[in-house]
């Protein structure tokens, strides 16, 4: 295991956005020791890196991700969502194994590279084995889940039984499940009650419940499926539905929880069950704005995420976290609402807590060390010392990230990817994709 002498480091504090200066020590993965002077002759062999004006936060955790889809960003611009759904399985099927291995591993060098250290992923079964593998070569911290279905959405829906479900769910376990020196876990991730009959919701939620897993769903994504999951139910809401099931509890993500009614709000924060807010997506796809603001003020401690690329457009939470910001206030004609503070902490503490880590999301003496340094110097956007957390929200974003330590190990410096030729994964994705759209017909060939 490494260790690393970090200098002169403004620990940022989203409490009141106040910065301290201290050393950090990183030793075994964690965070041995955090004071104003840390002596070299106090760890010898450690690599020594002076962070004088760096911003130091915990690394960002993306609570809801379909990294895969990094490699179709491009062809489902601009669709409704019956079409983006139609054409999202189209291309599915058209990766081949080396595609999926190559979406995954640029999706997590993207994420690490803007300071993201943990990602949930809920992913396909297709090639699940390259995908596992991507995940661990990049060395990024991740909770990992197959999205299943069995109720059609559409004619190329792919569906599976209830007991496929739960094998592929064992199988992910067995795969998955403290893989990586630990940094990558497992999950249940049914794709949300449009998609999933009330019997696979439970049979997955029971396997959840008897392996400790999370259970990792969409929840009020869509209009017109949320309706129609409450009229099936006879209830009034999707939420409503989930609790009827007995699936709210403080162990569930409800990625998008926007078409909620008041009183479905109050029972999430009753279960303690965490919404993810990907306003990303919300606002490409038109899906809504779900009421955060409304959350937050009644205590639910609610997680970000960037989605799939196919539908934010990107990996970056620092640009979630501000597209998140700004719609709350805009919605609640409230600036106050979804302040920079508040933001960073639903990017960190909370989609830690989310995770079931309680060692995690914070900056502090025994944590594990996903740490991102930020460099605001050199950058015109981001001048002003004084206000560096609030700006970094509001006028940057994740590219001002310089340096990122995922469990004590070093993943980003300069702001250049560790142990891998960038230039060469770029020429290879940028040559896979070519292929994958002249495969599927959206682009002509050379
Ligand atoms: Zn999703």
């Amino acid at each position: 295991m490494s260790r690393f002498l970090i200098r002169n480091a403004d620990i940022a504090c989203f409490d009141d956005l106040s910065v301290s200066k201290n050393d950090i020590l990183i030793e075994d993965g964690r965070f041995k020791k955090i004071v104003k002077k840390i002596e070299t002759s106090e760890c010898p062999g450690a690599t020594v890196i002076d962070a004088h004006g760096m911003l130091a936060m915990p690394g960002f955790i993306d609570c809801h991700s379909h990294t895969y889809q990094t490699f179709i960003k491009g062809p489902l611009d601009d669709l409704v969502i019956t079409d983006w759904l139609v054409r999202l399985f189209k291309f599915e099927d058209a990766m081949s194994e080396e595609d999926y291995y190559y979406a995954t591993l640029l999706s997590c060098l993207s994420s690490l590279r803007f300071g993201t250290t943990t990602i949930n992923e809920m992913g396909g079964w297709d090639h699940v084995d390259a995908i596992l593998q991507a995940f661990e070569d990049a060395g990024v911290r991740c909770t990992f889940g197959i999205s299943t279905t069995d109720v059609p959405e559409n004619e190329v829906t792919p569906l599976v039984s209830v007991d496929e479900a739960l094998k592929r769910t064992e199988a992910i376990y067995e795969k998955c499940h403290g893989r990586n020196h630990g940094l990558m876990r497992a999950s249940v991730a049914p794709a949300g009650l449009p998609a999933v009959s009330a019997e696979m919701a439970k049979a997955l939620k029971k396997y959840a419940n008897e392996k400790g897993l999370i259970y990792h769903t969409h929840l009020g994504e869509g209009k017109m499926e949320t309706e129609n999951v409450a009229k099936a139910y006879g209830l009034k809401g999707e939420a409503e539905a989930l609790d009827q099931l007995g699936l709210l509890d403080k162990h569930t993500l409800l990625a998008h929880s926007i078409w909620l009614s008041d009183e479905e709000i109050d029972l999430i924060a009753e279960r303690g069950a965490i919404p993810v807010h990907c306003p990303n997506t919300n606002m490409k796809i038109s899906d809504g704005i779900p009421k955060i603001a409304q959350m937050l003020k009644k205590g639910i401690p609610v997680a970000m995420g960037c989605d799939g690329e196919a539908s934010s457009g990107t990996r970056d939470m620092v640009r979630e976290g501000k597209a998140g910001s700004y719609l709350q206030k805009a919605i609640t004609l409230d600036p106050t609402v979804m302040d920079a503070g508040t933001t960073f902490k639903m990017m960190t503490i909370n989609g830690a807590r989310a995770l079931g880590y309680e060692d995690l999301g914070e900056i502090k003496e025994g944590n594990q060390a996903d740490l991102v340094l930020v460099n605001m110097e050199d950058d015109f956007s981001l001048t002003d010392h004084d206000h560096r957390i609030g700006n970094l929200l509001y006028a940057g974003t994740g590219h001002a990230v310089d340096t990122v330590f995922v469990a004590g190990e070093l993943r980003v410096r300069n702001k250049h990817i560790q142990n891998f030729d960038e230039q060469f994964i770029l020429n290879k994705c940028n040559e896979l994709i070519h292929k994958l759209n002249v495969r599927t017909g959206y682009v002509k060939e050379d």
